[in-house]
């Protein structure tokens, strides 16, 4: 009887265990399955979908655009959506020429860096490199990702045009500096406050390349890497670098001191900064001449930029201030639109508007309002980001495909008529041209 008992007792020992194993055994197989789903929904948000066009799609494309001019609004997220934006609604308009969205993802961590080099790159952060620590400092300090392999949109489109310039102005001068490869076809101004002061005082803008602001680069010679110094570049470069803002119609000028009255040079100065990033840029595609005592702008005759680029920081400075939806935030988005109003004037009045495509761009948003004034996580606000395109190319109404911010070189790449670089991750998005579709 003993025997049998102590059997039984065994037995339901023996149950118990296996149930136990299996109970757990089933808890890991679930927590597994919920991690899995969790890191694909994350991942997958982030993963490009779209089109690669082919050799005959981008043939039609070529020739479509005399040159492209990109926005690129840093810290501004979905914004756009929610402010009133009067320079934006005309220069973008989604029933008139223009592909928008406010939902486009931003790569993660939601840091500049990060996603300037995944827009200018094409590569999420894991491949270009630049990912979570001091990122922004590197790019600063002129470090540059493997642009053997991942090249930039912007060198991309100078290996097949070769004849071809570029034209970069910088608030913060991290893209400039690092994001962008240095070559003699690419100008490059960052504006800093000296310069504010400078232009104020009718002294002349100077703002050379620095030492520190060169890139090394690498190239492959029979099949291993070869450091090339910038240093050794840096007259070369410096001698496309110099260029007075001219101001003709005093707009900038008249910003300046308002600013100035308003604020003095102290919180604000990052406005001016950006006006300054804008000046230029509208001065490197048209010029001005005199009718009538009038002063007009005609498309510049001398030097011809087929890719414009331009990096407003001001709103990222005020998410930082003041935080995503704050008075303080708004208005630096106001000022931003207003900006845009100088370039839409500017190029309506010289009649570029039919070859030019435009682009506006950010890198990632802001927190709401309550705890750290940051971004770099994964809320809808920092991930959640504004792309538009505008252009007789592109399929108007609001974008209903997913667009992530490694897209941006494929995008503007097939606007250009441009072969994509094999090592992208990026497409373009399916819906945004209408001869794709
Ligand atoms: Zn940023
Ligand atoms: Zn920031």
């Amino acid at each position: 009887m003993k025997e049998f008992f102590a059997k039984i007792g065994a037995s339901i020992k023996a149950h118990k265990g296996r149930t136990i194993a299996i109970s757990v055994t089933a808890f890991v197989l679930v927590c597994i399955i919920i991690s899995l789903c969790l890191l694909s929904a994350f991942l997958f948000n982030r993963l490009s979908q779209g089109y690669v066009p082919t050799d005959e799609q981008l043939a039609a494309a070529k020739g479509q655009y005399k040159r492209v001019v990109i926005i690129g609004v840093d810290g501004v997220g979905d914004y756009f959506s929610h402010e009133y934006t009067p320079n934006f609604d005309r220069m973008f308009d989604p029933d008139v020429n223009a592909c928008i969205t406010y939902t486009g993802t931003a790569v993660y961590p939601t840091i500049s860096c990060e996603n300037w080099m995944s827009m200018f790159h094409g590569v999420r952060p894991v491949y270009h490199g630049f990912i979570f620590k001091d990122t922004n400092q590197r790019v600063e300090a002129g470090r540059q990702t493997d642009t053997e392999k991942y090249p930039s949109f912007i060198k991309q489109f100078l290996s097949q045009y070769p004849e071809s310039k570029v034209f970069s102005s910088c608030t913060w001068r991290g893209v400039n500096n690092g994001v962008i490869e240095n070559d003699k076809r690419i100008v490059k101004r960052n504006s800093d406050a000296e310069q504010i002061y400078a232009f104020m005082n009718n002294e002349t803008m100077w703002s050379p390349v620095t030492d520190t602001e060169c890139q090394d680069n690498y190239k492959t010679e029979n099949g291993q890497k070869v450091l090339v110094k910038a240093s050794n570049k840096i007259e070369e470069i410096n001698a496309y670098v110099e260029a007075p803002v001219a101001d003709p119609k005093g707009q900038l000028r008249e910003f300046l001191e308002a600013q100035v009255l308003l604020h003095g040079y102290s919180d604000e100065t990052i406005a001016m900064r950006d006006a300054l990033t804008m000046q230029r840029v509208i001065e490197a595609n048209v010029e001005a001449y005199e009718e009538d005592g009038v002063v007009k702008y005609r498309e510049r005759s001398d030097v011809e930029y087929t890719i414009s680029y331009m990096h407003l920081d001001q709103v990222d400075h005020a998410g930082h201030s003041y935080g995503y939806s704050k008075p303080g935030y708004n208005e630096a988005i106001s000022r931003v639109d207003n900006l845009i109003g100088w370039l839409y004037d500017a190029f309506e009045e010289a009649g570029m508007f039919d070859d030019t495509l435009f682009v506006l761009c950010t890198d990632h948003g802001h927190r709401l309002p309550g705890g750290h004034k940051n971004h770099g996580k994964n809320t809808d606000e920092e991930v959640n980001i504004t792309f538009a395109l505008a252009g007789k190319t592109v399929k108007k109404g609001m974008l209903t495909s997913r667009y992530v911010d490694t897209d941006m070189a494929a995008v503007i790449s097939y606007a250009l008529g441009v072969k994509a670089a094999d090592s992208w991750q990026g497409r373009v998005p399916y819906g945004m041209f209408t001869l794709l579709g």
